[in-house]
């Protein structure tokens, strides 16, 4: 129990430390070191069945880890952390089943040989959450990686359909816990749980935009803690109940954060539907408006001259890895005497700190970091902002067009700053939520057509 508690408390110091760049690292090591207690501890303190099959299945599951964490690449982690909620839900379903079919083994029976009323509602609810999180996860993954369309399923009377779900489950659990023979007689109970809590998931996340995604993803992070908890109430597992519960209130609570920061609530993102418009204002389909294009060499020459550059990454600089380049390009800038800071957006890039991750991988320094709220004041004052790989997060479409699928999403306020460097492939691609950007078209706007890294490994030659 004390090394539970001590394991506990390396997993709040982990949250802490994952709370800033800078300790971020440390906060990483001390996640890693409160999990090497907790299972080491459950394996000492629990009789386990098999200590050689338990030691195989983790060498499997950890070869399969390091193996995917070497491979995937950066761009693809949303859908790989969607991935991994997913197997956190199905196995919270497992072990529930687990316990409905061998009660004896988990020690939940009471006096008359049938499983106590409340181990009934804490396996209900694990069996219940874990089937949510898993459909919902697999649909958000197939969603985030392409596989299945990003524009939301509206169905008729989803509202109703899916209260209606959710109050059966409730219900059944309910009968479930009071049902006198300890739903013996009545198994269907446990599965009628289990396939209408996968059908609700699946209904929850299919009308749900790709502009939304970002919530989704931690939202489904927070369900996956949850589950964890309900699990850990099941085995009697104080440590998984500890970690459960801050899982479960971490993505809570950065769901709400991230709502917040694209000016949604909460509810009308659980509730669905938004980005039904996203094709409406897409780029290619009207006529051709005039933009102007530069090279690098306009640009290393505008940039050596300027006072004052705020840089806007986005997921074009992910994909393209043009961090280090970048940090090379603004290291020089520095050299010169401008003044160079990077705005981050809270929604840039496909996950929550995506940006940061990357600058800090480049050695940026913390303290020219910005978040939008700090930041964006600054746009009038600046001499350049240099857009990099960034589209949705500056387009003023989310300012003046309701009908734009991230229409009230707070964006820079680039238009402000008296040039706009502009880097992109082609001006036919378009963000995530597939709308035409009016800054490409501004006066003071040049496209720097390229790939982000050839783009700034050139302005870094042309700089002298
Ligand atoms: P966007 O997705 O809006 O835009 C990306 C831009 O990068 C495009 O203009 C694309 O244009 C360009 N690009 C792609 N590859 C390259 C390359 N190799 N070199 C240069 N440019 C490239 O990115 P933002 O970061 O501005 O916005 C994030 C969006 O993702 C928001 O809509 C957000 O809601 C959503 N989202 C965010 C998540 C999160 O947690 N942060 C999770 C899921 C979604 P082109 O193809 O022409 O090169």
């Amino acid at each position: 129990m004390l090394a539970y508690l001590i394991a506990g408390v390396f997993f709040i110091l982990a949250l802490r430390g994952l709370s800033s760049p800078a300790s971020s690292r440390t906060g990483n090591r001390n996640g890693m070191i409160g999990m090497v207690i907790a299972v080491v501890t459950t394996l000492v303190t629990h009789d386990i069945a098999n200590i050689v099959e338990i030691g195989i299945a983790i060498l499997i599951g950890a070869l399969i880890g390091v193996t995917i964490a070497r491979r995937i690449a950066m761009t693809a982690m949303p859908e790989l952390v969607a991935g991994f909620h997913s197997l956190v839900g199905l196995a919270a379903v497992v072990v529930g089943f687990a316990a409905w079919l061998n009660p004896g083994a988990f020690g939940i029976l009471n006096d008359t040989g049938v499983i106590l009323p409340i181990s009934r509602i804490e396996l209900g609810l694990g069996i219940a959450i874990g089937a949510i999180t898993f459909s919902g996860s697999v649909i958000a993954f197939l969603k985030l990686s392409g596989r299945m369309s990003g524009s939301p399923i509206l169905l008729p009377a989803r509202h109703v359909i899916n209260l209606g779900t959710l109050a059966a489950i409730l219900v059944l659990i309910g009968v479930y816990a009071v049902s006198p023979d300890g739903g013996a007689g009545e198994g269907w109970f446990v599965i009628a749980i289990a396939v209408l809590a996968f059908i609700i998931g699946f209904l929850l996340i299919i009308p749900i935009g790709g502009a939304d995604m970002p919530v989704v993803v931690s939202m489904l992070n927070s369900y996956s803690g949850w589950a964890a908890a309900a699990m850990g109430f099941t085995l009697g597992n104080t440590a998984m109940i500890i970690t459960g519960a801050l899982v479960g209130a971490s993505g809570a609570i950065l769901s709400y954060i991230m709502c917040r920061a694209m000016n949604r609530s909460f509810l009308s993102v659980i509730a669905g539907g938004f980005g039904a418009a996203a094709a409406s204002g897409a780029a290619g389909g009207g006529e051709q408006r005039p933009y102007k294009t530069g090279s690098a060499e306009d640009a290393a020459f505008m940039l050596s001259q300027a006072e004052k550059v705020i840089v806007i990454p986005g997921y074009g600089m992910a994909v393209a890895q043009a961090q280090h380049a970048l940090r090379e390009m603004t290291d020089m800038l520095e050299d010169k005497g401008v003044d160079v800071k990077f705005a981050i957006h809270p929604v840039a890039g496909r996950m929550p700190g995506h940006m940061n991750v990357l600058l800090a991988e480049a050695n940026v320094s913390y303290d020219k970091v910005f978040e939008l709220e700090d930041i964006n004041s600054e746009f009038a004052q600046a001499d350049i902002a240099f857009i990099i790989g960034a589209n949705d997060v500056v387009n003023p479409a989310a300012k003046t067009d309701r009908a734009s699928p991230i229409y009230g999403m707070p964006v820079f306020d680039v238009d402000k700053a008296k040039q706009v460097f502009f880097i992109k492939r082609s001006m036919g691609g378009v963000g995530y939520a597939g709308v035409d950007n009016d800054v490409f078209y501004m006066d003071q706007t040049v496209m720097l057509l390229s790939d982000a890294k050839k783009m700034v490994e050139e302005i870094v030659k042309s700089i002298d």
